[in-house]
């Protein structure tokens, strides 16, 4: 069954099916939606990316449509208990109207802020970006993304003029010759994939993956290199530097379309191997199988996630990786390239349309006069009426409720206690604001401290569109309605817009505008139409996608302009999305991070993912399968280190920053190096992650540094 099977029902059957995606990674998977009896199934289906694979996330994802723990009811905090209680919608969204109205009296329309999230679909994100400038007029909206692809993101933009993670279907991965993956672990975080690798393999292909653990997916691996955390910007410029001696580097290529190489040849010229392997602990021998593999490949692709991006300088390093592959000649070519691999849902489309704090929808910039006219046209407000640009994720949650900072967020689709750098601190930071409202089908523990909660419908309860890591917009359709008492995001956004405009004076409603919740639809096939055109011109161009057109195929590629002209499902064949049409190299050089190591935290510490859980655990841990199979956080020690500390697996340790701790039992494995440590982050608590993590941050991308920090291990004596 391709994407094209949209039917709710098939016909001679009475069960109520449909052809969906799976609610969780980039990779969207196709599966189907069955209900008998009240039960939901999930069943995996033939899409491309997938072909028919579902991980153990995907196959129990139906799990949380009727969990006991679901949201049903709005809740407002008690100001005499404290507690949250059930309520009324009526009572919940005037709530939310007078707190915002009250805030922005008297600290002005900036100090309410949005926080977005990766997983919402493209009507939804595309309707927060718009309910922020227009319904708000506030500059400040960012999401979680900004965790996740920024880096990438950015490197993308300032090379090759376009960020769509991968410019190429997945497919190709297959083909490759030789394929690097730089930090990146796709068989715990999208194991479905795993097949295009071993196809790889299979047709005699070279996988090689850099990584500082010893992962599932570096075990499949022809060759594994090591590097310290923090270092692969040195290992880019150092396989370089081996491409330009050895000859490797396409000459050709790079006069004809490409800017900037000299400053980069003279860049890496410093970066000979063995001054890489001082640095990153990779032996000078591997370095130069690596660059020989590339460099003499017929197809070669590079691709890099979140190890290599979720640093302080995430945007150098991706860019490192980045003129490595130009060099070669590979992006653009059949079956070559550079990309990055998304993680989340819709982590592609969420930054396309208007949820980060610099962008309008089609990837525009918030500060380009065209830009602004032509989606204030859309919107029909006046452009001069548009806030500008906000601030990163980070930098916004750090600055709620302080003097200067909003003092009231709306969270959509977002944990940000949980998944934030340095948690405690943001913590304390909602904790501080005069009014945080969370949209939510569970409590997260953001939901719990807020003022108000609104309980949203969930993935097969409404339809809309993905992207995914492929910049393949996808249908995600609806299997049944929301229970009662729930209502989508797109129809909060609509009622808080309309009750919004009958309190205050900014936005008066239109000449012959009847109804004031026009501006925000709540259906979201005609959410889409006006994206559509509020994208048109804009780099991600989505005017051309229609949901009949997703339908009738396996999904569209962007840019899509016209409806009867192609997608695009392979980047750069011809041109880069450049001004001039050539692709930019960067010079970049390796630093430190932006916390070292010392005597009184003599260890790294590094962060990730495992297989049965997923981002801040709010869905996940709540699904019985996936807590038996990774029920609790850990940390994960070398035997060598555990011997010095004297801990035993599975007993309890301390892991202690200068910015907080988390205890968890001991995992003792020699897949890490002996002087890092690693914790997943998908738990909160005494648990969580980023307790320790540090909210350094990339100074282009706003990527903090999640990464690297320094820590110290302490066994911790139990009673
Ligand atoms: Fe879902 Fe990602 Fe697993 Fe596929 S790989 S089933 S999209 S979580």
């Amino acid at each position: 069954m391709t994407d094209g099977a949209q039917t709710a029902t098939r016909p001679g059957r009475t069960t109520p099916e449909v052809a969906t995606h799976c609610p969780y990674c980039a990779l969207q998977c196709g599966m189907t939606l069955r209900e008998e009896g009240g039960r939901v199934s999930v069943h995996p289906r033939q899409f491309p990316t997938n072909r028919g694979g579902l991980c153990q996330k995907g196959w129990t994802a139906a799990e949380l449509l009727d969990h006991p723990e679901r949201l049903t009811t709005p809740l407002l905090r008690d100001p005499a208990s404290g507690e949250l209680r059930p309520a009324s919608w009526d009572a919940a969204l005037e709530r939310i109207v007078t707190g915002i109205r009250t805030v922005q009296a008297g600290h002005g329309r900036d100090a309410v802020a949005v926080f977005g999230g990766g997983g919402l679909t493209n009507e939804k994100a595309y309707a927060l970006g718009k309910f922020a400038r227009v319904a708000l007029r506030t500059r400040h909206i960012d999401y979680n993304g900004r965790f996740c692809m920024s880096s990438a993101a950015a490197a993308g933009m300032r090379a090759f003029g376009v960020d769509r993670g991968l410019p190429f279907p997945l497919a190709d991965l297959g083909q490759a010759d030789t394929l690097l993956l730089v930090g990146a672990n796709p068989a715990e975080t999208m194991p479905p994939l795993v097949r295009w690798l071993t196809e790889q393999r299979q047709r005699g292909g070279r996988l090689i993956v850099v990584d500082p653990r010893v992962t599932a997916t570096a075990r499949q691996a022809d060759l594994h290199l090591q590097p310290l955390p923090g270092t692969d910007l040195a290992v880019a410029n150092a396989l370089l530097h081996i491409a330009l001696t050895e000859g490797w580097v396409d000459k050709e290529y790079v006069d004809a379309r490409t800017t900037g190489f000299e400053a980069v040849r003279r860049s890496v010229a410093g970066w000979w191997p063995a001054r890489a392997e001082a640095l990153s602990g990779v032996p000078v021998a591997d370095l130069e199988a690596t660059a020989r593999a590339l460099g003499t490949a017929g197809r070669a692709v590079i691709l890099t996630a979140r190890g290599a991006e979720q640093h302080a300088k995430g945007v150098d390093t991706v860019t490192g990786f980045v003129n490595l592959a130009l060099a070669l000649g590979l992006p653009g070519r059949p079956g070559s390239g550079y990309g990055c691999l998304t993680g989340q849902g819709n982590g592609q489309g969420g930054r396309e349309h208007g949820q980060k704090a610099d962008q309008l929808p089609g990837y525009r910039k918030i500060d380009d006069p065209a830009a602004r006219e032509h989606v204030a046209g859309v919107w029909g407000v006046p452009a001069d009426e548009l806030p500008g640009p906000g601030v990163p994720a980070y930098q916004l949650l750090d600055s709620l409720g302080t003097p200067d900072g909003p003092k009231a967020l709306l969270v959509f689709g977002s944990n940000p206690v949980v998944s934030a750098p340095r948690a405690a601190r943001i913590e304390g930071r909602l904790r501080d604001l005069d009014l945080l409202v969370v949209a939510d089908f569970l409590l997260s523990e953001t939901a719990a401290l807020a003022d108000v909660v609104l309980p949203t419908a969930q993935w097969a309860e409404e339809d809309g569109t993905m992207t995914n890591l492929e910049g393949r917009v996808l249908r995600r359709r609806a299997l049944r309605q929301p229970p009662p008492g729930v209502r989508t995001d797109l129809a909060i956004l609509a009622d808080l817009a309309a009750r919004l405009r009958a309190s205050g004076p900014d936005t008066p409603p239109a000449p012959g505008e009847a109804d004031p919740t026009d501006r925000f639809p709540t259906d979201p096939e005609v959410v889409f139409t006006e994206l559509r055109r509020a994208s048109a011109g804009g780099l991600a161009d989505y005017a051309g996608v229609s949901w009949e057109r997703i339908d009738a195929a396996d999904g569209v590629f962007w840019p899509c302009p016209t409806e009867d002209g192609p997608d695009t499902p392979r980047l750069f064949a011809d041109r880069f999305a450049t001004p001039d049409g050539r692709a930019r190299f960067h010079p970049v050089e390796h630093r430190p991070a932006a916390e070292e190591v010392c005597a009184e935290y003599p260890l790294h510490f590094t962060t990730g993912r495992v297989l049965a859980q997923y981002q801040s655990g709010t869905q996940t841990r709540r699904v019985a399968a996936l807590r038996r199979a990774a029920p609790e956080a850990f940390v994960e020690l070398h035997p060598d280190l555990a011997g010095r500390l004297g801990v035993g697996d599975g007993e309890p340790v301390r892991v202690v920053s200068r910015r907080g701790e988390l205890r968890a039992p001991a995992r003792l494995s020699p897949a890490i190096r002996p002087d890092t440590v690693f914790a997943p982050f998908h738990w909160g608590g005494a648990a969580r992650a980023n307790s320790v993590t540090n909210d350094a941050v990339d100074p282009i991308s706003g990527m903090p540094e999640f990464k690297i920090c320094a820590v110290r291990v302490e066994r911790v004596e139990e009673p």
